[in-house]
This record gives structure tokens, C-alpha cells and sequence, in this order.
């Protein structure tokens, strides 16, 4: 299946859920869900009527998950599989495992304002991990590892802006950051108690272990 490349909103429209695929707007009222809450293709009446089966629920939940992180279908249900095939509880290693991508922490480090963008600056080579260049976005951060923008893109400007940015970031305890040199470390491997994640991921499982 192909990565969608629609409007991104319609993808929050239609899983009913901000999933924060583009940028800053999604933090304000411009918010395409704020404005018109409505799942698209469906009026009001026949979403009324429509109430989801079970499998319809793991089904949302699953490409809530999906979506969020902007994986297609295929390199979703490897990394679910890898997380089956792990010790401990599968759900809470899948969480961990797309967590740990390479794209993901350059948004969680606060380097961009989306997945979206995090994986252009990537694809790039902008980043640097452990001070050698890594252009993969599913890359997986480990323990301990330092991930920064390189010196030299350092004058391009949004991470100029980003230096000067004033206002505190949310950054998840797992990692360090220091924003203003535009650096971060994996303090410790995420667990699902650290992130804030709007999904049923025990529903995620049951839906690929029919
Ligand atoms: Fe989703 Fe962001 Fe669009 Fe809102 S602005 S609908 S959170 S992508």
C-alpha cells in the first residue's frame, strides 16, 4: 500500500483524532478538526447510524498508529512483527520501536514541528548520529546515543529560528535536548509510560493476531 499523500487532515477527520501531522496549525484553532469536526464522505445522518464493529475499532485504532507516525502499511506490520517476536509484551515493544526511529526523535528532540518534516531534515543528512551522518528515517536510536544537526546546516534557517527560540519544548523524559546547539541523547529506552499517545495499542495487537 502507498504511503497516502492527500490532505493530511483528512486523515485526522476521518479517525476522528488529532494524529498532529502538520506542524504547528495543529496546535491551534486553524485545526482542520476544530473548525469541522466531521468524519469526511459521511453526513451527519448516516454517521449516526454507523456505529463501528469490533474489528472496525482495531481497525481505527491500528491506522490511527499508522498514520501517526507516517509508516506504510507494509513497514507498519514488519515493525509489529519484530515487536511479536521480542521478549516482553508486544503492544509496549511496538510503542518502543517506533518511538526509537531516527525520524521520530528528530521531532520528539523538538528539531521539527511534525514527523513529516522530521523525515525530510533526515533524508537530507541533516542529522548526525553518535557524530556520523545517518540519512534513514526508520533508523533505530539506542541507548545513550547523541543525535544533532550537523555544524554546517546549522545557518539554514528554521534551525537558526530554532536556536532562538525562547519558549520551553515538551521533550519526553527518555531524552536529553539542548536545543540551542541543536543536540539530544536517548537517556533511557522509551516505555509506553513515557509517551502520550492517543492509541489502544492492545487493540493494534489484537487486530494483527487474528
Ligand atoms: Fe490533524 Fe493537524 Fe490537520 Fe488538525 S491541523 S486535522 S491535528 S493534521
Amino acid at each position: 500500500m502507498a504511503r497516502y499523500n492527500g490532505p493530511v487532515c483528512r486523515l485526522c477527520r476521518r479517525q476522528g483524532t488529532k494524529l498532529f501531522l502538520k506542524g504547528d496549525r495543529c496546535y491551534t484553532d486553524k485545526c482542520a478538526l476544530e473548525r469541522r469536526p466531521s468524519v469526511p464522505g459521511q453526513s451527519a445522518q448516516a454517521k449516526r447510524i454507523k456505529k463501528l464493529t469490533h474489528y472496525g475499532v482495531q481497525l481505527r485504532e491500528k491506522q490511527k498508529m499508522r498514520n501517526m507516525y507516517g509508516l506504510m502499511e507494509r513497514q507498519f506490520h514488519n515493525l509489529f512483527k519484530k515487536a511479536e517476536q521480542k521478549h516482553g509484551v508486544t503492544g509496549d515493544n511496538l510503542i518502543q520501536f517506533l518511538e526509537r526511529r531516527l525520524d521520530n526523535v528528530v521531532f520528539r528532540l523538538g528539531f521539527a514541528n511534525s514527523r513529516v518534516k522530521a523525515r525530510q531534515i533526515v533524508n537530507h543528512s541533516h542529522v548526525l548520529v553518535n557524530g556520523r551522518k545517518v540519512n534513514i528515517p526508520s533508523y533505530m536510536v539506542d541507548l545513550d546515543d547523541m543525535i544533532e544537526i550537523k555544524e554546517n546546516s546549522h545557518s539554514i534557517a528554521e534551525f537558526k529560528e530554532l536556536k532562538q527560540e525562547e519558549t520551553e519544548l515538551n521533550i519526553p523524559s527518555w531524552l536529553e535536548a539542548d536545543v540551542k546547539n541543536l543536540k539530544g541523547k536517548v537517556v533511557k529506552l522509551p516505555s509506553k509510560e513515557d509517551i502520550d499517545l492517543p492509541v489502544d495499542e492492545k487493540l493494534v495487537v489484537e487486530y494483527y493476531s487474528k
